[in-house]
């Protein structure tokens, strides 16, 4: 994909724009729901393949954290997700420098040049825990 000509069309920008409004980590579905209330003429599928391009042309993030679904982030400096297993949101949580003997590890795999990571942890949120008492 040509990234530096793909030009920003106005409902790739307000595409955009909402993502950068939440810290909800949501999925192209959830998105559109906001996106329509800006552009009502949008459909479900502009909102994908806008999401598609932008994450392929490396402008925002996408999540598989083994949903079956995916989730789209548009902040980019590194970060972990935790995951709440019982109420299905996703909260961001600093980076934590993988220790240099795990890198190096990874470096001398099959001569694989790591360019990015992605780790995600399940648990309970502490909302979800004050529930189960
Ligand atoms: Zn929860
Ligand atoms: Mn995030």
């Amino acid at each position: 994909m040509d990234c530096e000509n793909t030009r920003l069309t106005q409902q790739r920008k307000v595409v955009l724009e909402e993502l950068k409004k939440t810290t909800a980590h949501p999925t192209a579905d959830e998105l559109y729901e906001v996106v329509r209330k800006r552009l009502p003429n949008i459909s479900l599928g502009t909102v994908y393949r806008n999401l598609e391009i932008l994450s392929a042309c490396g402008e925002i993030l996408k999540l598989d954290l083994g949903e079956g679904k995916k989730r789209f982030d548009a902040r980019m400096d590194p970060h972990y997700h935790l995951r709440c297993t019982q109420c299905g949101r996703v909260f961001d949580i600093p980076y934590v420098p993988l220790d240099k003997e795990i890198e190096e590890r990874l470096q001398g795999v099959n001569h694989f040049k790591v360019t990015g990571i992605q780790i995600h942890f399940d648990g309970i949120c502490e909302e979800c825990l004050k529930k189960m008492n």
